[in-house]
């Protein structure tokens, strides 16, 4: 079965007793156990629950693996994949690399006795570079968040394993339809199914996927210990919205190439970061390994952060939020949004600057995204008068 067939066919059996084609939300914390002799398939919730067990069954499928575990964020998935440490071990993070994630590795990890160390995802080399004796684990995200930089996941899998370490890829910006890093010799993909996969804005969560069976069984331990599972119903969501992936990604891409070329060409736009765009750095190896370019497209006012901002305020199709990845605009502001909780330095070294825009394209028709770019674009430099090229 090819991937919109598994999206929609995986995981949906015909419920036993009424023969409902949709699966049931079960929402219940616990399980009746028939005697002591056997114990249910399902006994309690933070342990397993059928919806998560759907969702699992679904998300190995579409990224091509054996495992997965779903989470109740996609930081509790990322904390899981982290539980794989210990303390006196040391792990790499990219230096380019999601705002929370860094957070993360910089404020919780040292506490565990954790010691960090950022690499250039750009280049294999500064990995090697950066291992010590004790490194067991090095995360990595392609595209990154808010520049769209585009590593070469495969190198980068290859160089992790040549040294005896772990490769973790957050796939969440790509989703699984546009890429599959396990295929490109990942160890652990991890993802923010609150975005592309649910696809709606309406649920949090996450997953953890890989094809090692201790890597399954130890997160499984995990999950049952700590608890940060997904209610019944975020599961739910999730696999509907699951369903609809591949279509939704097809748009996201278009509508995505479309405004990226828009803005190219506009005046006031100084820079477009759009792996799809030909001349983009990324272009070449987004073109090897995904699919097609994604839905995120961030650029450069060509003006002040006053400006910037008067622009985002103005828009109205793209809403003003946090996120992304749902089926409608949204417009962020990365310095105050997804990084905002990074120091200036921080900020500067991932490329996040005062005049940084990140659109969200979603499913909307395209014209009225350009529309309310165009009008938006007006109102920030209403004061300045028509804009030379
Ligand atoms: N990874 C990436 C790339 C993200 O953008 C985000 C959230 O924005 C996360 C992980 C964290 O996911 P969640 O908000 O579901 O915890």
């Amino acid at each position: 079965m090819r991937f919109s067939t598994r999206s929609i066919r995986v995981g949906q059996r015909p419920d036993r007793e009424h023969g409902a084609v949709i699966n049931p939300i079960y929402q219940s914390a616990t399980f009746a156990w028939e005697n002591l002799d056997t114990m249910p398939k399902h006994d309690y919730t933070r342990v397993t629950n059928p919806n998560r067990s759907t969702l699992e069954e679904v998300l190995a499928e579409l990224e091509n693996a054996r495992y997965c575990v779903a989470f109740g964020s996609g930081m509790a998935g990322i904390v899981a994949a982290f539980s794989l440490l210990e303390a006196g071990d040391h792990v790499l993070i990219a230096s380019d690399i999601y705002g929370g994630t860094y957070r993360l590795a910089q404020k919780l990890l040292p506490k565990q006795g954790i010691a960090v160390d950022t690499f250039d995802a750009a280049d294999p080399s500064s990995l090697a570079e950066a291992t010590r004796g004790n490194t067991k684990l090095a995360i990595f995200e392609s595209p990154t968040n808010p520049t769209l930089k585009v590593f070469d996941i495969q190198a980068l899998a290859a160089t992790c394993q040549k040294l005896g370490i772990l490769s973790v890829v957050d796939n969440t910006f790509a989703s699984p339809y546009l890429q599959n890093p396990i295929e490109l010799g990942v160890d652990v993909v991890v993802h923010s199914t609150t975005k592309y996969i649910s696809g709606h804005s309406d649920i949090i969560g996450g997953a953890v996927v890989t094809n090692h069976e201790w890597i399954y069984e130890a997160l499984r331990e995990y999950i049952k210990t700590v608890g940060s599972v997904p209610s019944p119903f975020d599961c739910w969501l999730c696999v509907r919205g699951a369903k609809t992936l591949a279509l939704r990604m097809e748009r996201h891409c278009s509508n995505a190439l479309a405004v990226a070329e828009y803005l190219a060409a506009h005046p006031r736009i100084a820079h477009v970061y759009y792996p799809g765009l030909p001349n983009d750095p990324a272009h070449q190896i987004a073109k090897k390994q995904m699919r097609a370019f994604g839905g995120m497209v961030s650029l450069e006012v060509a003006g002040t952060a006053e400006q910037t901002k008067r622009f985002a305020e103005a828009l109205r199709v793209f809403q003003l939020a946090e996120s992304l990845g749902g089926v409608e605009s949204i417009v962020g502001y990365p310095p105050l949004m997804s990084h905002g909780c990074l120091s200036p330095e921080e900020r500067a070294s991932m490329g996040v600057t005062d005049t940084q825009i990140r659109l969200s394209v979603g499913i909307e028709d395209v014209e009225d995204l350009i529309e309310d770019l165009e009008m938006a674009l007006e109102t920030a430099f209403a004061d300045q008068g028509a804009a030379v090229s």
